[in-house]
């Protein structure tokens, strides 16, 4: 297990859809390891393929930062099939370091994937859990929070975010 570097707003990887994975091989499972260590090291409650460079669709989620080993999710080509209702509430991303916004996400989603032994999972999701499945898989498919505010909060904050990557944004 490796903790990768994590990628900011402004690079390409981010802001492009990610490929679906062909074959759960080990090359995957290592990403995912790395990834599960990469998030729990940051610390956040989710990470996306693309969020260490790499351009697949692969996410994983853990409300309790690893706390508790039963909240892990781990992902791969996962897809919302059901949402309905909708929240809002305050969001932050690992990739967007020391800014904030409130996208409207469904209040409940269905979303399925493959584990990382590639078996089905199907998860119902509410609450946090629904926001963190939205915020992961609109990784994969190339869109931030930022992308999701309303048009005069996302001009706003894209201004501010754009100077960040010019400037170059600072390590932690
Ligand atoms: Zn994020």
């Amino acid at each position: 297990m490796a903790i990768r570097p994590i990628v900011k707003y402004g690079d390409a990887v981010l802001h492009a859809p990610a490929s679906a994975v062909a074959a759960i091989d080990d090359s995957v499972r290592s990403l995912l390891a790395d990834m599960v260590a990469t998030m729990y090291a940051a610390p956040g409650i989710g990470l996306a393929a693309p969020q260490v460079g790499v351009p697949l669709r692969v996410i994983v989620i853990d409300l309790s930062v690893g706390e508790d080993p039963a909240q892990l999710i781990q992902l791969v080509n996962p897809q919302v099939v059901e949402r309905e209702g909708e929240q809002r509430h305050e969001e932050g991303c690992l990739s967007v370091p020391g800014f904030g916004g409130s996208p409207l996400r469904p209040a409940r989603v269905t979303v399925k994937g493959l584990d990382p032994e590639g078996h089905e999972r199907v998860f119902n999701a509410t609450e946090l859990l629904a926001r963190a499945f939205c915020h992961e898989i609109d990784h994969i498919d190339g869109l931030l929070f930022v992308d999701r505010l309303s048009p005069l909060k996302r001009d706003l904050l894209k201004r501010k975010l754009r100077k960040k990557a010019r400037e170059g944004w600072e390590e932690e």
